[in-house]
């Protein structure tokens, strides 16, 4: 298991490095951001572990830039600990989300997380992809929320896989159209909405915010 670790501060660095090794991962490192990008691009890494103020490119630009040509496990670190740096770190492709200070077990429960569900991800016999108690099926394209089975139409199981596969990425309506009715579509926006409210209705009628959130003047996100 390779993690790589991009993170200025040394001190830090290095305690992270030595808790990894001592865990039994494979580690790398990284001081800057430019540095950092060249090795989570050149290399296939399990997990990075990416610090959000860093010289010559910060973490976001980072993740952007990776995650637009990759799909590597991106956890996220910085000293502060404001709302607006959380979404701005998600939205931006990371898949956790850590603030300085934090207790290496902490981190390293979080690194468990993402390689197990990588795992099940990249696994061919596994044709189901989990978000809470909900296990969507890729071949029957059948919806399971504990006993009950739950049938979608075309684009709500096509809205709901974007989500679940995308889990704690702010997706904006107009990603979704792209991806969902096509770049040359003329629908307006507001057909996300709609099928949000159907996709809500079917998977939790009485508490709708619970699986899908809304994030006010962005779109939704489906977060752990
Ligand atoms: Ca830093």
């Amino acid at each position: 298991m390779g993690i790589l670790v991009i993170e200025d501060e040394e001190g830090l660095s290095e305690f992270i490095e030595l808790e990894l090794k001592h865990e039994g991962y494979e580690v790398s490192t990284a001081y800057d951001g430019r540095e950092g990008l060249k090795l989570a691009l050149e290399e296939n890494w399990d997990v990075i572990l990416l610090d959000l103020m860093l010289p010559s490119l910060n973490g976001i630009e980072v993740c952007r830039r990776l995650k637009s040509v990759k799909d590597t496990p991106i956890i996220m670190i910085t000293a502060r600990d404001s709302v607006m740096d959380k979404v701005l770190g998600l939205d931006s492709g990371a898949d956790d989300y850590l603030s300085k200070p934090f207790a290496i077990e902490e981190l390293l429960a979080r690194i468990r997380v993402i390689l197990r569900r990588e795992e099940r991800r990249n696994d061919p016999q596994t044709l189901n992809i989990f978000f809470k108690d909900l296990v969507l099926n890729i071949e029957s394209r059948m919806l399971q929320k504990e006993d009950q089975l739950i049938e979608l139409t075309k684009k709500e199981f096509d809205l709901l896989y974007m989500f679940m596969k995308n889990i704690n990425r702010v997706m904006t309506r107009e990603l979704l159209l792209e991806h969902i009715w096509g770049y040359d579509t003329e629908i307006e926006t507001n057909v996300v909405d709609v099928y949000v409210r159907h996709l809500r209705n079917k998977i939790d009628p009485m508490n709708k915010e619970k699986y899908i959130q809304t994030m006010r003047g962005m779109g939704y996100v489906m977060r752990e």
